[in-house]
């Protein structure tokens, strides 16, 4: 059985008291939401933080707004995310994403917080100790080398929330607070294309909400590639958004890939899109271009080879699906759920 490390807990009330203890606590602190992903890297020895600052009583931190546009408490498990109203009305991306995330019981514990913060995964990583220690550890922590790339100098694991590409894909800007003060910043910039240092954020500050823009007119969706239609964590996340005149021409579009780099990544679509109809051969256009620009390693389920190839398939669902096309069969196919 694994067990967890010894630890110093502490539960603060507010988000101020929660920016105070993660400072005054120093580098040896780590911010605990949900705890799935937290606990279980803990088990296994990835971090073992002297104290955890859980964040579960910070209500401030379980708020929504809905006005000049959508905002959303980085404390809302992602079942609540999924039953705002707005979300599913009017950001589907991000609902189709939080409905896929894990299981039903990781979703009422897991945080939008949490599953934007999610470490990068790996296969020579996500082992326990014993394991990693037969293969002399990697770089991403206690070793120097990587197991994917043994040239590589540089950390591959894999960016794999799901939220993340979504909400970029809708324009999304976080809100990160410290007791030094707080920031804005788009979401997009909050990641690092590196396995280890995959996230901008400083280690004291506390990504306190995600703020979405007014939809005027954008629609959106989010597809997913995993082995089993639960659980599983994503091969490739693709998340569309496109804003149409009412003749079908896009006026703006954005594609976001997921799992296929250290970060979420942005496909520069809109030069394919923008001024055209999503006729097959645009779509195809945009299709081959993510592919092009996907670069799935070696380092999670399914061969690598066919998680690149199937990058146009997927852009393709997503994007006749926002024409209008009737895609329910691929989605109980792929999803093994009605989306
Ligand atoms: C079996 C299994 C399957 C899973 N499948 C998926 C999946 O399909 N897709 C997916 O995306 N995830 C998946 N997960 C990962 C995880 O459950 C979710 O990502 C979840 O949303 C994490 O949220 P949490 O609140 O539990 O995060 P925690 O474990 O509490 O924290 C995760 C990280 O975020 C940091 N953090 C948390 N909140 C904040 C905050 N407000 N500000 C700054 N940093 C913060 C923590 O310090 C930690 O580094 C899976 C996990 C398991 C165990
Ligand atoms: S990509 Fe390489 S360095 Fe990173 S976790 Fe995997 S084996 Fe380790």
């Amino acid at each position: 059985m694994m067990r967890l490390p010894w630890f110093e807990y502490r539960a603060p009330r507010s988000l101020a008291e929660a920016a105070r203890v993660l400072a005054g606590e120093g580098p040896g602190a780590k911010l605990i939401a949900g705890g799935t992903d937290l606990l279980p890297n803990m088990k296994r020895r990835h971090e073992v933080p002297a104290t955890l600052v859980a964040l579960r009583r910070v209500d401030e931190l379980k708020r929504t707004a809905n006005g000049a546009g959508l905002r959303l408490g980085a404390g809302l498990t992602l079942t609540e995310v999924t039953q705002v109203a707005a979300v599913k009305e009017q950001y589907r991306a991000l609902w189709q994403a939080a409905m896929q995330v894990a299981t039903p019981h990781l979703r009422n514990m897991g945080t939008l917080g949490g599953n934007l913060c999610l470490d990068t995964r790996c296969t020579y990583y996500n082992q326990n100790y014993e394991w990693r220690k037969a293969i002399d550890f990697c770089m991403k922590i206690d070793g120097d080398i990587c197991w994917v790339a043994t040239a590589s100098k540089r950390c591959l694991a894999v960016s794999s929330t799901d939220t993340a590409p979504a909400l970029i894909s809708l324009g999304a800007r976080v809100r990160l607070v410290s007791a030094s003060g707080e920031r804005e910043a788009a979401l997009a910039d909050l990641y690092r294309n590196d396995g280890i240092d995959y996230l901008t954020r400083r280690p004291d500050e506390i990504l306190a909400e995600v703020l979405l823009p007014k939809n005027e007119g954008w629609k959106s969706t989010y597809w997913k590639l995993r082995r089993r239609g639960s659980f599983d964590f994503p091969l490739l996340g693709v998340a569309a958004a496109v804003k149409t005149a009412t003749d079908g021409t896009v006026e703006d579009a954005r594609l976001v890939l997921g799992a296929v780099s250290s970060h979420p990544l942005a496909i520069k679509a809109g030069e394919l899109l923008v001024g055209r109809k999503l006729t097959d051969e645009a779509i195809a256009r945009a299709g081959n271009l993510a592919e092009s620009r996907a670069k799935p390693m070696d380092n999670t389920d399914m061969d690598l080879r066919w998680r690149k190839h199937v990058v146009a398939d997927f852009v393709g669902y997503a994007l006749r699906e926002l024409r209008g096309n009737d895609m329910s069969a691929e989605r109980l196919r792929t999803a093994r759920q009605s989306l």
